[in-house]
């Protein structure tokens, strides 16, 4: 009956969604703790309301300000009324967003003669904690029980004004507070204690009701965005018996203060009359109090009320939450570790919001990145959140991290967002998944079939077996060659094929004229990636020996975009063989999260060029290679040092402990200079790999890969004489170094991909292949690997071999295993 009743309701939102929210046409939104999106007609009437009307700024007689300022009257009238309350018990400021209104109140308790105590909830979000800083004292309570004990002691702590904080609504994983707290520690508190109730993940989804001035809380702050989606706005709704604690507030604006005498004899008259006169600074965001009125008719016209967003959202996180919790993998091992709060029930309005947050584990119990998850979620179009979740207390708590752990993971380079996300076995994040108004059925169903299908294992994983023929007798040795050699002149564009016939010079540093230049940003500085924009797939690069040049040409959409149809640039480094105003510039490009000195490039015309094709203000950065002329800087970037070897025998060991991966020394003991690659010098993928990965992709029906997507500087294809059924995909796997020509490499270790290999070279349009495969068949300790990281080893001699080594395409190449190494003296005598 009630089930009934909510998908009745579901596919009427099914239905609205595809008139309101063109935006989601091919994305799962599971984010709405986050922001929740705004209804196109939201927008429209917003449009026409403000191309027909003339807001002026209020403080004014004018006609335009005096409409201005009844109808925010009215809209915080009307704010007031949704939450229920008394415009005589309360009143409305409006700030920026939550944060602000949680800085306002911490200014006022700042101002306190004696400063203030401060106590706030363990599953505060980061805006709350950070009011500690301002405090004389401070305590975070833990548990609920803690809060419970200092309540009943009559709220003791030292003798001065107290502040109280806690969420409604955790924004990590949903649990809902009690919202007795306030009224509790007000009757209870010998002095004066105030509380603070952040409110902003709260009323996303649920209504919260003021009407009560004797239970409501002393300072309740929201964020606006994630009820409507826009505007963008937040507000602070103040109990005004509790007002006077602005009184001590120093500081004065705009818009705050009646007179000011600046010269001599200074004084000055602050307004006195509301409260949110004397917290109103400067000119209010008044198209977003106007914009505000809308969305609060439309959400009331899309939604019917808040009540009914409560009851759908919550039916579909307690849908959520239980199929998640009951994926199992093919040996009964949970999928999904979620971190619900013990006082908390899915179902249950009170305790529990709509959001479920979460780490997924292999069969072994091994943790699966999360960086790893959302970026197969981002190929497949789920918009999920993962990392800290601007929850640290809450994360802490339920990853079971340690403050030490924390510090350490921090000073082992652990950011909120980066790759590095399970040390020492433990996850450092979670996943969050956040239902919403306009969230459905289907989203919920897409995304555990989508956990279903990526994460869980029947049976243990392995490698797929090669496809192996009847055995050839005797066994031949591989016979492999050089297919194709290929440098990327600019960093994340288009590839430049070495032509057949040609020795390409190769450096410690990687095939020359490799990743030499990028494109940095304006106004950042960091260097632009294909992740982002991935029409760099369009700009074509090629290096000119003859001319001297490096010349770039726009090709697909891009045609056209420039004023000019090719750019060229010298490939000398030296400054005085540029044009006059191709002077260097040196600038900090942030290139993979290192800081590199690279030297930007003036001329107006090159930035221009670059500019117009991508529409977004670059310049082009030249990042001189290590000691190739006098005017070269020296290069800062090493390999990384994660490079590491896979193992075959990958179930032996347990994934997600760590050190599950053997780093593996270099031939000489030392990290490789490198310059704007990723990771390592060299990348070299294996043409077999690429036919088996493509095979396996038609038999889905998706669409083959090209070599280019890998990014690859080498492919080594098997001889035409082998029989093609005796291919043998990743073989590579075991290679220790090759023998290319007369040169030898080594292999560092497999690459890790992310959904980069996703934008098709030619069109750079964004496919969902070869991700998904690849994620299927190369995943390792749920970590996606194709093509192998190479750097060469030099000559250690001065014949023209080793002083000049080039690689050619064409050339035989030969792999030496782990055990070979002994069998090669040459080999031996340059690792040794
Ligand atoms: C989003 C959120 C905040 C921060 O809100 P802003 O509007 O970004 O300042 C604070 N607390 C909770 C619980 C939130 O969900």
């Amino acid at each position: 009956m009630e089930v009934d009743d909510c998908l009745r309701y579901n596919r009427a939102i099914d239905e609205l969604r595809q008139r309101e929210f063109p935006m989601l046409k091919d994305t799962v939104y599971l984010d709405h703790a986050g922001t929740t999106l705004y209804p196109k007609s939201l927008i429209e009437r917003f449009s026409a309301d403000m191309i027909s009307n003339l807001y002026g700024n209020p403080h004014s007689a004018s006609n335009a300000s005096q409409l201005t300022a009844h109808r925010i009257e009215d809209v915080r009238l009307r704010l007031l009324g949704m939450f229920g309350a008394d415009p005589d018990d309360f009143d409305v400021v409006f700030v920026a967003n939550a944060t602000a209104g949680i800085k306002l109140v911490m200014d006022a308790f700042r101002d306190q003669k004696q400063g203030f105590w401060y106590g706030y909830h363990r599953d505060s979000h980061t805006s709350l904690i950070g009011v500690r800083e301002s405090a004389q004292d401070h305590r975070c309570f833990t548990t609920d029980a803690e809060v419970e004990d200092w309540m009943d002691q009559a709220a003791a702590h030292v003798g001065r004004p107290g502040l109280f904080a806690y969420p409604a609504q955790s924004n990590m994983n949903g649990r809902r507070l009690p919202l007795d707290w306030s009224s509790r520690i007000r009757t209870n508190s010998r002095r004066a204690v105030y509380t603070l109730l952040d409110a902003a993940a709260l009323v996303s989804t649920t209504p919260l009701d003021l009407s009560d001035p004797n239970y409501a809380p002393d300072f309740t702050v929201l964020s606006l965005y994630k009820i409507f989606g826009f505007p963008d706005l937040g507000a602070l709704i103040v109990r005004k018996a509790s007002g006077h604690v602005f009184d001590r507030r120093r500081y004065f604006g705009g818009g705050t203060v009646e007179m000011v005498v600046c010269l001599k004899e200074q004084w000055h008259a602050k307004k006195a009359d509301t409260l949110h006169e004397r917290l109103e600074d400067g000119t209010l965001p008044i198209h977003s109090i106007m914009a505000l009125d809308t969305a609060m008719t439309v959400h009331r016209e899309l939604f019917e009320s808040l009540e009914r967003v409560s009851t759908h959202a919550s039916f579909l996180a307690t849908r959520l939450y239980a199929d998640l919790s009951s994926l199992r993998h093919g040996n009964g091992e949970p999928v999904c570790r979620v971190y619900k709060d013990s006082m908390s029930a899915y179902g249950e309005a009170k305790t529990q919001g709509p959001i479920v947050a979460f780490n997924i584990r292999n069969h072994m119990g091994g943790w699966i990145s999360n960086a790893e998850v959302e970026k197969l979620a981002a190929v497949k179009n789920f918009q999920i959140r993962t990392g800290g979740l601007c929850n640290p207390g809450g994360v802490a708590s339920s990853l079971g991290l340690a403050p030490w752990e924390m510090k350490e993971n921090f000073s082992a380079g652990q950011r909120c967002g980066n790759d590095n996300d399970i040390i020492r076995a433990k996850p450092t994040g979670m996943i969050r998944a956040s239902l919403g108004a306009m969230s459905t059925l289907e989203d919920v169903t897409s995304f555990v079939q989508f956990v279903r299908e990526f994460y869980v294992q029947d049976a243990p994983l392995k490698w797929t077996p090669p496809v192996t023929s009847l055995p050839l007798e005797p066994p031949t040795p591989i016979r492999l060659h050089v297919e194709s050699i290929s440098v990327y002149p600019i960093k994340s564009c288009a590839a430049f094929s070495v032509p057949p016939g040609k020795a390409w010079q190769v450096r410690g540093e990687g095939l020359a004229w490799d990743r030499e230049w990028c494109l940095v940003n304006q106004g950042t500085g960091a260097a632009l990636s294909q992740k982002r924009y991935p029409q760099m797939a369009l700009i074509r690069p090629s290096i000119d020996l003859d001319e001297g040049v490096l010349r770039v040409r726009l090709a697909g959409t891009l045609r056209g975009t420039a004023a000019t149809t090719e750019v060229t640039v010298p490939l000398s480094a030296d400054p005085r063989l540029f044009s006059e105003e191709a002077t260097y510039k040196e600038t900090d490009a942030r290139v993979c999260g290192d800081s590199i000195k690279a030297k930007t490039y003036r001329s107006t015309s090159i930035s221009d060029f670059f500019t117009q094709a991508l529409g977004v203000a670059c310049h082009l950065a030249r990042f001189p290679a290590v000691g190739s002329g006098p005017n070269t800087i020296p290069s800062s970037r090493h390999s990384k040092a994660h490079l590491q070897k896979l193992h075959k025998q990958n179930s032996m060991h347990i994934p997600g402990a760590f050190p599950d991966t053997k780093p593996l020394a270099s031939f000489n003991g030392v990290s490789k200079p490198i310059l704007l690659s990723n990771e390592s010098p060299i990348l070299t993928v294996s043409r077999s790999s690429l036919n088996r990965l493509n095979e396996l992709i038609k038999a889905e029906g998706g669409k083959a890969a090209q070599a280019e997507v890998f990014r690859a500087n080498i492919v080594i294809a098997q001889n035409l004489e082998y029989p093609p059924g005796a291919e043998e995909p990743y073989a590579e796997d075991d290679w220790r170094y090759l023998q290319v020509g007369q040169q030898y490499f080594e292999m560092l270790g497999p690459c890790r991909r992310c959904q980069m290999v996703c934008v098709d070279q030619r069109t750079a349009e964004k496919n969902q292949e070869p991700f998904v495969t690849l994620s299927k068949t190369r995943r390792f300790d749920g970590r996606v690997y194709f093509g192998q990281h190479t750097c060469h080893i030099p000559l250690d001699d001065a014949s023209s071999l080793g002083q000049n080594p080039t690689v050619t395409v064409g050339d035989a190449v030969y792999p030496i295993l782990e055990d070979e190494v002994d069998q090669d003296s040459r080999l031996q005598s340059l690792v040794d």
